[in-house]
């Protein structure tokens, strides 16, 4: 079949991709002539495993091509995908600028039937919108139908998840028109559902918001754990293995960040209200979630013993909003290194791949090249992003480079009873502080007896 792709990010590139190794021929446009030159030249603008290889086969292949001249791409293809993005406004309500556009091109360059496919993040009505859009400036009285394919790859294993989805979902006006997109995800052989137009648009927000208040939730049950003297690691396990609760997102830590979960709650949240509806459970989930990277930045000021870090040196682990991406979108990283700096700290960092993107937004930090070399002459290490290669640090090296044994670590990537035991004073979320013998407990919460996760 042929296919125009439309956005060229991080998901329109993992689609059109997807479907030239599935045998069709696709051309993915986009209007940053840079990216577009970068990919004609082999330079992926994204960091996504496996990405590359696949990229290079299909367009030695001659079945993937990039352009910015999006009529030919539209007029060659029998299914045209938007996969622009879609960014939140000030007020939580969602941009269709982007997705305004693309259906705009795609109108003066119809020139036979075609199936249009919104893959963007789109409030529920917005198919509505693009044919009315492509109604009212197509050029040529010719039958087009709008049809809901929404996205549920996650950066990090985006290739993996787009050939092996959980489910498809296509919402489409009717059978003959699902058929055409049935047809295509086929050779995937994996579950597909057909629904409505602006259901297919509601799954993908509700999804996301439910996986949000998942995380919420961990987090707030972490919260009255350190209270309560409680681990929150072995509640959540305990929780997560009756098979209705699944262990999938209830991990607590520094909250949900990237550029889908934030926005994509605050949209549904805009959308709902727009109808009338207030949705509390959502504005806890994202309240929560807000709250979450100042709770353990006040956890920083009170190990390192006050508001002011001037004279502190502060080495942070993990820069990326999650392992496996190089994606800074509302990483979390960007919060506790603002406060750091606004504090006076020095700050030095390492991210296995996010680096680069980060000197963008902070300049002036350290980078280096590993976490030791992170932890060298540091008061305290900060553990923002649960990259693999920090869960298996050489603690002992560690201890001997840092001026103070003190790790402050937002995803619970280590067992407290051990770090104590090699001398360090350790907090993490939702957990006990373990501090090293000799040392006095700082807060005022019960300390509770460790309960090994087994005997739950
Ligand atoms: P992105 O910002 O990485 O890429 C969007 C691309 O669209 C950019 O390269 C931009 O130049 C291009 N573009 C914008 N307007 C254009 C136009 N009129 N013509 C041609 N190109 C245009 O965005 P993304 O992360 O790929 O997200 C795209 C959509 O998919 C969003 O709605 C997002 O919410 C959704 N989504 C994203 C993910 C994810 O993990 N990133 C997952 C599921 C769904």
């Amino acid at each position: 079949m042929n296919i125009c792709v439309i956005g060229t990010g991080y998901v329109g590139l993992v689609t059109g991709v997807v479907f030239a190794d599935l045998g069709n021929d696709v051309v993915c446009v986009d209007k940053n002539a840079a990216k577009i030159d970068g990919l004609n030249n082999g330079i992926m603008p994204i960091y996504e495993p496996g990405l590359e290889e696949m990229v290079s086969r299909n367009v030695g292949d001659g079945r993937l091509t990039f352009s910015t001249d999006l009529d030919p791409a539209v007029q060659k293809a029998e299914v045209v995908f938007i996969a622009v993005g879609t960014p939140p406004r000030e007020d939580g309500s969602t941009n269709l600028d982007y997705v305004e556009d693309a259906a705009k091109g795609i109108a003066r360059a119809l020139n036979r039937y075609k199936v249009i496919v919104n893959k963007s993040t789109v409030p529920v009505g917005t198919g509505n919108f693009v044919r009315e859009t492509i109604e009212t400036n197509k050029r040529r009285a010719v039958d087009f139908d709008v049809v809901s394919n929404p996205e549920f790859l996650r950066e990090g294993s985006a290739i993996t998840d787009t050939l092996v989805p959980d489910r498809i979902v296509i919402g489409a006006a009717n059978k003959v028109v699902a058929m055409r997109l049935l047809e295509l995800y086929a050779p995937l052989e994996r579950p597909m559902i057909v629904t409505d137009v602006a259901s297919a648009e509601m799954i993908k927000y509700a999804s996301n918001a439910f996986l949000a208040t998942k995380i919420s939730f961990a987090n707030a049950i972490a919260n009255v754990c350190e209270e309560a003297g409680a681990d929150v690691n072995q509640v959540v396990k305990g929780m997560g293995l009756d098979s209705r609760i699944g262990q999938a997102f209830l991990s607590a830590g520094l909250g949900y960040g990237g550029s889908c979960f934030p926005k994509d709650t605050r949209s549904l949240l805009h959308t709902a209200q727009t109808f009338g509806y207030d949705f509390p459970l959502l504005e806890a989930t994202i309240a929560t979630n807000d709250d979450q990277p100042k709770r353990f930045i006040a956890k920083i000021h009170k190990a390192l013993g006050g508001g002011d870090l001037h004279g502190k040196t502060v080495g942070v682990l993990g820069l990326a909003f999650k392992p496996n991406t190089d994606d800074m979108r509302e990483a979390k990283s960007l919060d506790v290194i603002a406060d750091l700096l606004a504090s006076g700290a020095t700050v030095k960092a390492y991210d296995p791949i996010a680096i680069e993107n980060t000197k963008q937004v902070f300049p002036q930090i350290t980078y280096c090249a590993n976490a030791y070399e992170v932890a060298t002459g540091a008061d305290a290490l900060v553990i923002v992003t649960e990259w693999n290669e920090f869960k298996v640090l050489n603690f002992e090296r560690l201890a001997s480079l840092m001026a103070r044994t003190l790790i402050l670590d937002g995803r619970n990537l280590y067992d407290p009873e051990r770090l104590r035991r090699l001398g360090f004073e350790y907090h993490s979320i939702g957990r006990m502080s373990a501090l090293p013998l000799g040392m006095s407990v700082p807060t005022d919460a019960p300390q509770a007896e460790k309960v090994p996760v087994s005997s739950l």
